[in-house]
């Protein structure tokens, strides 16, 4: 021991007999004020750890000044410490990447509409479980259960925490060691670990797989019915495109095959197009999919339908009724919050024009080029001003992507801002953006950090200006 305080010191550097105490660092003014606004044990246990680390350092022979020992110096590093746990860690930012269902960044920004309708409900007690017409206790399905079946024209609806968990309640709840026929250009998988093959495997559903990976016709289906056969599921390949060579089974083929053998038909659509926009021309649309005679279709909330969280399910009364009533179903229950904010944005849906205003999914999808362009001409005026020369800043055409697993191959014609810094390396400029408050993440192409405006909100462009002067001029 003694030998390697020995060391710590061999630069003639401070010893660890010269590190101050946790009961120094508190009497410090800044530690004294955040221990008042966050509580000393918070403070205590940052303090310790940051004298650790210093202990740590010291020991290990890295030189450390005595500077770096001051009292005041290390009670910045403890109120940082702190600060990392007491800040949220979740932060609202500037998506600059034209992806617009982008689900690293949030996927759906919600309508103003929905968000007061989230603030009313987390703000007081309400009718979540209770009839008040009866005076007795009711259903959390019941209040969203309309709204959905008015706009899908299905018979009964059901809503869970996200659409892979609409999709393993209904795997669980029908075919449950049973046999689920898919095709293998559907076996796919979505970020983050939805993949259909473990989804199966985690409800104890058979995978038996159809058809070949381009090429899956009707009697592939066929061939494969056998005795514990008992739903035929279609999914809908998102985030990807089998081109080329291709055969695919239609949603009322495969439900014309099923209901003649009595097999259920089910489609995972994934994203979820309600709004008849041109640009989702090549997506199927729920009604679509009931309409071909799917007794179960499932989608996600926070795709493109510009809602919360959630895993919408539509089908016979008979199916979603059996869905409703299995145990599973209250595991994967959605909160009142999630409820508020999708009835109020499908509320939106009732006149899909407003509906296309208002809801900022569908806005920035539907945003004309033309419009694109003057905010991004708006903030390129803006950021040369700021700037002040310190990077060339022009305006020029680019594409953006619907994203969240949605209309891979089509790209949206868009605007961007391309900012070349002058005496900076173009990363380095992106590290730091990722630093503002709030930060902003755009993409790099060719040396060019490439801003592109779509996804950027309307009243972000002011802060977005602010943040790349900052991270221009700072200098490190
Ligand atoms: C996105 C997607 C899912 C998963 O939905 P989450 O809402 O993210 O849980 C499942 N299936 C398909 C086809 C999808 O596109």
């Amino acid at each position: 021991m003694p030998r390697r305080e020995q060391k710590g010191k061999a630069a003639g550097g401070p010893s660890l007999r010269d590190i101050p105490s946790v009961e120094e660092l508190l009497e410090t003014r800044l530690l004294k004020t955040e221990a008042a606004r966050h509580g000393r044990p918070l403070v205590v246990s940052s303090a310790r750890r940051v004298l650790e680390r210093l202990r740590r350092d010291i020991r290990a022979g890295r030189p450390v000044t005595r500077a770096e020992l001051q009292p005041r110096r290390l009670a910045a590093a403890v109120r940082n410490d702190a600060a990392g746990i007491y800040r949220p860690s979740l932060k609202p930012l500037i998506n600059a990447t034209g992806v617009v269902v982008h689900t690293n960044l949030g996927r759906s920004v919600l309508a103003d509409e929905a968000i007061e309708a989230v603030r009313r409900t987390a703000a007081a007690y309400s009718n979540l479980e209770y009839n008040l017409d009866r005076g007795k206790r009711g259903l959390r399905h019941d209040h969203i259960t309309r709204i959905i079946t008015e706009l899908t024209g299905a018979e009964d609806a059901l809503v869970v925490n996200n659409n892979a968990a609409a999709v393993l309640l209904a795997l669980t709840v029908f075919a449950r060691r049973k046999e689920v026929l898919v095709s293998r250009g559907e076996l796919i998988e979505i970020g983050g670990s939805f993949r259909i093959p473990e989804i199966m495997a985690a409800s104890t559903a058979k995978l038996v797989e159809v058809g070949t990976t381009n090429k899956t016709k009707l009697s592939d289906y066929e061939k494969n019915i056998g005795k514990s056969t008992t739903m035929l599921l279609h999914v809908h390949s998102s985030n990807y495109k089998v081109v080329g060579f291709t055969a695919e089974v239609s949603i009322a083929e495969l439900a014309r095959l099923g209901h003649e053998r009595g097999l259920l038909v089910m489609d995972d659509l994934g994203s979820g197009a309600l709004a008849g926009l041109p640009a989702f021309a090549d997506e199927p649309s729920v009604k679509d999919g009931l309409a071909a005679g799917a007794d179960v279709i499932t989608f996600s909330g926070d795709k493109l339908l510009g809602g919360p969280q959630a895993g919408i399910v539509v089908g016979s009364r008979e199916a979603v009724g059996k869905m409703k009533a299995h145990p599973m179903a209250r595991a994967v229950r959605v909160d009142k919050m999630t409820l508020a904010a999708l009835q109020a944005t499908l509320a939106l849906y009732l006149n899909p024009k407003e509906a296309l205003k208002r809801i900022p999914t569908l806005r920035m999808l539907g945003e004309k080029p033309a419009s694109i362009r003057a905010r991004a001409r708006e903030l390129a005026a803006g950021l040369e001003e700021a700037l002040d020369g310190a990077a060339a800043v022009t305006v020029e055409k680019a594409a953006s992507k619907v994203g969240g697993g949605a209309l891979p191959l089509l790209e949206l014609d868009s605007y961007v801002c391309a900012v070349s810094p002058a005496a900076l390396q173009v990363d380095e400029l992106a590290a730091r953006l990722r630093q503002t408050n709030p930060p902003v993440i755009g993409r790099i192409h060719k040396d060019r950090l490439l801003l592109d405006v779509r996804t950027i909100l309307p009243d972000q462009a002011a802060p977005a200006v602010a943040a790349l002067g900052q991270a221009i001029s700072q200098s490190r």
